[in-house]
């Protein structure tokens, strides 16, 4: 199914997106305000997804669910939120695909079981899904929606095991890929990473409340503190006794989604002891470092590449200036992805200042490329606008390969860096030169503690094979 196209706030059209935030919260109080702590963190999670967005909450042993498409803002009022008051509370933002069945889609979700009620909210892919979920229906269960977190809930619920967290765990065992979980059963939470740690997910408090998120950036927001990263095969169980937690696998090698620093996470957010915004600009650096070329100039295209272009200005010594206006009243709109409207959103988001770029040798900065569309429309703005010479430098590598652990890539042939050299792609967007962050220089400019990385949509040497025919490698 092909995916509608999103236009992020923050970011432009033409990149990867991340497919889901999620959010949890424990409170010893019975009647704390976890559904509005909840909105306050998937608020700040928004950038992960935008096209649904929910939470759930155990209120005396009684889950109430309230989700639907749109923002977080869009989807809660004060009204909502009043009614969500109770002792535990989960929550999601999804990026959604296309088709008919989105609400049915939205999460998290809630099934009753014979284990006791159980919401549960999913961040990534998994790529045996298909597989499970063809046993599953030869064997009778019905399932309601395309998600894979709906998968678990059937595991779990067919699980032999009686009691929750060890049929929790046995169903964790059967799945392969990337995902990162918080769940809400009768007593508590629980949360969850896959074996090789691709998504985030970090553990936090405030006062007597435990608190699980995608990022630490919804920590910040409630003046929680960060108390480490939910390690990679473990699971967490955060209840009225406090915290406990254990693997479920054995181990693998780490290997964290790199895009998420290069992009998704938001650069006030800390992972691995990181702050994101630091590593993007040491990416800048070293992307100076590994280029020659002189210009006059190094211009950011706006929010994603800033920090790269901050770093590449203080290691190149060549002036920093905000070359290109972002219009920040554009707001989020879907569009189909034809070449035409493609190049209109890009020019009623970005205005390039001619004062700023008449006659310069300039170098634009960004984080990626993936179809090449956006790269192509800034460099024929900023040389319309006087340019005379536009030099493009990209803060990683070339995308070459899908990703199949949970982020919106293009299929393999729609990735403008699987086709063309650099220099056809230099040839195609019109730049007079192309620079990529090499690999290594992109994982020396990292420095979480104790992780390693995922970099399969730059070498295609993937660590968890796909192969149930769920994803078209080609
Ligand atoms: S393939 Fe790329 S986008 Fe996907 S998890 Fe790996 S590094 Fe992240």
């Amino acid at each position: 199914m092909e995916r509608e196209y999103s236009f992020q706030s923050e970011g432009l059209m033409d990149k990867m997106e991340e497919e889901c935030g999620v959010f949890g919260i424990f409170s010893s109080d019975k009647k704390s305000n976890v559904g509005h702590l909840t909105y306050l963190g998937l608020h700040a999670l928004q950038h992960r997804g935008q096209e649904s967005a929910g939470i759930c909450v155990n209120i005396d042993g009684n889950f109430k669910i309230h989700k639907d498409m749109g923002l977080v803002t869009n989807v809660f009022d004060e009204e909502k939120l009043q009614e969500l008051n109770g002792e535990a509370a989960i929550g999601h933002v999804r990026y959604s695909t296309t088709g008919s069945s989105l609400l049915a889609n939205a999460q998290p979700l809630l099934v009753n079981c014979n284990k006791g009620d159980l919401a549960i909210a999913h961040n990534g892919n998994l790529v045996n899904s298909s597989e499970i979920r063809f046993n599953l229906e030869n064997q009778g269960s019905i399932f309601h929606s395309t998600l894979d977190t709906e998968v678990i809930a059937h595991l779990v619920a067919r699980s032999f095991k009686d009691d929750i967290i060890e049929a929790f765990t046995h169903s964790l065992q059967q799945i392969k890929g990337a995902f990162s979980l918080v769940a809400m059963t009768d007593d508590g939470l629980i949360a969850a990473r896959d074996p090789y740690g691709f998504r985030p997910l970090s553990i936090g408090k405030s006062g007597d409340s435990y608190i699980v998120a995608s990022e630490t950036c919804a920590f910040d927001i409630m003046d929680a503190e960060l108390i480490r990263d939910v390690q990679p095969g473990e699971m967490v169980i955060i209840n009225k006794d406090g915290i406990e937690s254990f693997h479920f696998s054995e181990e693998k090698p780490h290997t964290f989604c790199i895009f998420e620093f290069i992009y998704f996470a938001r650069p006030d957010s800390i992972i691995g002891g990181q702050n994101v915004h630091l590593a993007r600009r040491a990416m800048g650096r070293q992307l100076a470092r590994e280029m020659e070329v002189e210009a006059d100039l190094v211009i950011p295209v706006p929010g994603s590449g800033i920090p790269a272009a901050l770093g590449f200005a203080e290691e190149s010594g060549i002036p920093y200036q905000k070359g290109i206006l972002r219009n920040r009243y554009v707001g989020r709109t879907f569009i189909q992805p034809t070449q035409e409207i493609r190049d209109l959103k890009v020019r009623i988001k970005l205005n390039p200042i001619k004062e700023i770029i008449k006659d310069k040798k300039v170098i634009i900065i960004d984080d990626s490329i993936v179809r090449g569309t956006t790269s192509r429309q800034v460099i024929r703005m900023v040389k319309k606008a006087g340019a005379k010479e536009v030099h493009m430098a990209i803060s990683s590598p070339p995308v070459t390969y899908p990703c199949y652990y949970g982020l919106d890539t293009s299929r393999r042939q729609e990735l403008i860096a699987a086709k063309k050299s650099i220099e056809e792609i230099a040839g195609h967007i019109g730049a007079d030169s192309l620079h990529y962050l090499s690999q290594e220089g992109l994982l020396n400019s990292i420095n979480a503690e104790d992780y390693g990385y995922c970099t399969s949509c730059f070498d295609g040497d993937y660590h968890i094979k796909v192969g149930t025919g769920k994803f078209d490698l080609e």
